[in-house]
This record gives structure tokens, sequence and C-alpha cells, in this order.
């Protein structure tokens, strides 16, 4: 029983997640090259082949980079909704016509026994999304690629058991770094990606819910590393009363390797 999930490799360089209960096992996004991807899988014992689903979040390539080679080579279905599907459609190969599904941007669908609900984020892609899983009275939720939150989105996830949100970049790193001007400004922007200051405010909000864990993700290579990250979020956290190890588990994901193995439930 409960729901499982391990990031496999988040970040600006490839993003995939593994979500999976007893019978169904799906892998939200695949922005790494298949042989990676199978082999990450391999270290959480799924074999490629058992995967119901591929969810595409967007279509940028740090999250479709496998998925074309992996929906061939192990007849996996596709899943995303319209518009990053005709974004995207090019960039991935030929996909067979039944492994290409459609869901609809905040409308529900079951793959075998998880619920699985998109919702909308603000990002500069064709009409990206965060997803929620259920099962039982369990609820996972990612938001990775998001410009800002919204009260739409942490009222979305606020009641999961672990959410995986973005903490994409120190403020500071990039503004001073070497990335051209029209970079950092996307990146930092309404539809770009989440700071680690905006993270720990989103989260001090998302925390009045009932989250348990949470999973730092998507951390760009070149703004950001892991104990930055951590601890400016742990600090906003610390300053607003909520306790890190005791009220809530501030963990990582990491762009070269597995994270922790988390089952829920
Ligand atoms: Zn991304
Ligand atoms: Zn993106």
């Amino acid at each position: 029983m409960g729901l499982k999930v391990c990031s496999l490799s988040s970040g600006s360089s490839g993003n995939a997640t593994y979500i999976g209960t007893d019978r169904a096992n799906i892998l939200v996004d695949a922005g790494l090259s298949a042989k990676y991807i199978i082999k990450a899988l391999k270290h959480i014992n799924i074999s490629p082949s058992d995967l119901d689903a591929i969810l595409v979040s967007h279509e940028h390539t740090d999250h479709i980079k496998g998925a074309g080679v992996l929906s061939r080579k192990f007849n996996i279905p596709v899943y995303a909704n319209q518009q990053t599907w005709e974004a995207m459609k090019d960039k991935l190969g030929n996909i067979k016509s039944n492994n290409m599904r459609i869901f609809y941007t905040n409308m529900d669908f079951y793959i075998k026994d998880i619920n699985v609900q998109s919702f909308a984020i603000p990002h500069d892609a064709a009409e990206p999304v965060g997803f929620c899983f259920y099962h039982g009275n369990k609820k996972i939720s990612i938001a990775t690629d998001l410009g800002h939150t919204n009260n739409s989105i942490i009222r979305t996830v606020m009641d999961s058991d672990l959410i995986l949100l973005e903490s994409n970049h120190d403020l500071n790193m990039l503004q001073e770094g070497s990335y051209p001007w029209p970079l950092k400004k996307r990146i930092m922007g309404r539809y770009g990606h989440l700071s680690n200051e905006q993270a720990g405010r989103a989260l001090v909000e998302m925390l009045k819910g009932k989250v348990i864990y949470v999973l730092l993700a998507h951390l760009s290579k070149d703004n950001n590393f892991p104990q930055l990250a951590y601890e400016t979020v742990v600090d906003i956290l610390n300053e607003t009363g909520i306790r890190p190890g005791k009220d809530v588990v501030i963990d990582m994901t990491y762009r070269e390797g597995i994270s922790n193995f988390y089952h829920i439930g």
C-alpha cells in the first residue's frame, strides 16, 4: 500500500521522477538519456518495461530528452496535454499512435490505481503543468519549472504528504554569474524558475497544510548548490516558527544521482 516516490535526477540538466504503488509505475518527465534513466530505475528495482506511463510536464529538453527512446524501446505510453504534444512531437521522434496519450490540464485521470491531476504552472513553455498523485488517502505533488507561485498552486499542493518543489537558483549567484542578461532575466522572470528564497516563502504557505516531506528540486548547475538551497529554505522556515526536522522534513534531490526513496503510507 501507499505511494512511492524517488527523484532519479533533478536539475537544469535533466529531470525524471519515479512515482509508484504496488501496481502502477509512472515516470514523470524523462529529461535525461534513456541509458541513464534505465540505470537509475534499476537502482530502485524497477524495470523500464514495467512503466505504465511517462507523464510530460512540458516540452523543454531537460524534461523530454529520453522520452521518445524509452517509449519506442519499451512500448510505454507518453501522456501530455495538447499544446505540449504539439510543441514536442518533432523532438520525440516517431511515437506509436496508441502510445500518444492526451490529458487535459486540471482534469484528473487514472494510471491503474493512481489518480493523476495536472495543474497549470507559470513557465515559458506551451502549456506547462505540475502534477498531483493520489492513492488511498496519500498525495504527492510535483511543482518544478515555475516563475512564481500563486494561491491556486499553493491550495492545490498544501494537503500533500510530500511535495517536490523547485528551488532553482540563488538570486545573488544568478545576478553576479556569467549568464547573458536575457537569460538571467528569463530565469528571474514571472515565467522562469523559483529562487531558493521564493521556494522558502512558498513553503511557509504550503506548510499550513499537512505536508510532511519536502524535496527541493531542479537546482541550477551554475547558480546554486544543495547546501545553499537547503540552508536558505530552512532559515526562512525557522524565521516563521516552522521547525525543519520536527514539523517537516526538508530533503534534497540531485542533478547527478537519485534521491532518497520515499514510501508514503
Ligand atoms: Zn526544467
Ligand atoms: Zn522548463
